[in-house]
């Protein structure tokens, strides 16, 4: 069966890495259908428009989307596309490679960030002069939903550990919920889990990484520590992440559009290529998923490698040795 997948490079070295991962997906044993659409800054100087009717069309028909980044209109690109999809669930893998310099070299998490309410619910209010307020919004629904989905992604991607990170001692209603819903879940898994306090857990990543598999996390802190994660493992050029709905998604590296190095051909293909594994991933495509996140591992290893990990290679140089292991 031939799956469509929308790309959509975007701006600075989305135009370089985005590519690479198309390559990478041409080279393995896959059938897919690639249809390129634009946005970003470039387009929107263009045609007065961030995202244009076409390109979040081609996102809602595909069966899938990579997107580079954005410039100075991410956000206008990004948020909608998040919702052309549908994505209720954030995905964000921090992992640190053999033989790469990382602050945590014994670094394998997965953060399940739950992705459409907490208190990125937009809802904000000035009540009077000086003083303005936020309200944080969490239903039983989507606790569920991304509960369902973590612990499901830990049995099926081999974790023996799950964590739900909360902070319900404070946040007795909203966070009260989570947990309970979320452990409601868990009960009825067959795998290990536990609760952890944030503000702990944030401190305990940092010093016990190795002890963690899986985290399950409302929406703010699942972005504050898997954040945190990525400054363990040793760099932007290296992490992916997946943006999951019910019956579509799209997959982004978790860097932005590093204008300071596009243009010069030496942009980290790796975050941008490990995203496309986990497009294939979760097009069922699992042989082939393993097979590329084998071959960056094996190319982080021994190089050729990009400046931004120490070496002096280029986008291309770094793409051609994936593809050739593949
Ligand atoms: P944006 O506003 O689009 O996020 P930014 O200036 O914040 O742009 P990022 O893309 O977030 O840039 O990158 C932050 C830093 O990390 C930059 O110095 C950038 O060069 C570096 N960086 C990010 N991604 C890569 C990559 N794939 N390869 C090499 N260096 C990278
Ligand atoms: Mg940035």
């Amino acid at each position: 069966m031939t799956h469509e997948i929308a790309v959509i490079p975007g701006d600075g070295i989305g135009q370089e890495v985005t590519p690479a991962a198309v390559d990478v997906l041409e080279a393995v044993d896959a059938d897919f259908d690639f249809v390129e659409g634009d946005a970003g800054d470039a387009v929107k100087a263009e045609t007065g428009e961030a995202l244009p009717a076409e390109t979040r069309d081609l996102a809602a028909d595909a069966d899938a989307t990579l997107f580079g980044a954005a410039g100075e209109t991410a956000a206008d690109v990004i948020l909608p596309l998040r919702d052309v999809v549908g994505s209720f669930a954030n995905v964000r893998p921090a992992r640190s490679y053999p033989g790469l310099d990382a602050v945590q070299p014994d670094t394998d998490i997965v953060f399940i960030r739950e992705n459409t309410e907490g208190v990125y619910s937009g809802i904000e209010a000035e009540i009077d002069d000086g003083v303005r307020t936020l309200t944080r919004v969490i239903t039983e629904d989507a606790s569920r939903e991304i509960a369902e989905f973590g612990f499901k992604y830990a049995k099926q991607n081999g974790f023996d550990d799950v964590t739900v990170a909360h902070k319900a001692n404070v946040m007795r209603e909203t966070d009260g919920l989570f947990l309970e819903t979320a452990q409601e879940v868990g009960d009825s898994f067959d795998i290990d889990y536990d609760t952890a306090l944030m503000d702990a857990l944030a401190m305990h990543l940092v010093m016990h990484p190795g002890e963690y598999g899986v985290v399950i996390c409302p929406n703010l802190a699942g972005d504050m520590l898997s954040d945190l994660a990525a400054g363990l493992v040793g760099g932007l050029g290296l992490l992916p992440s997946a943006n999951v709905g019910e019956d579509n998604a799209l997959f982004e590296p978790v860097h932005g559009s590093a204008p300071d190095i596009a243009g010069q051909g030496i942009a980290n293909p790796s975050a941008m290529i490990l995203s496309a594994a986990m497009l294939l991933d979760h097009l069922d495509y699992g042989d082939e998923a393993t097979a590329v996140r084998e071959a960056v591992e094996g190319v982080l290893a021994d190089g050729p490698r990009t400046p931004d990990l120490g070496g002096d290679a280029g986008t291309d140089d770094v793409t051609a040795a994936v593809v050739d292991r593949l």
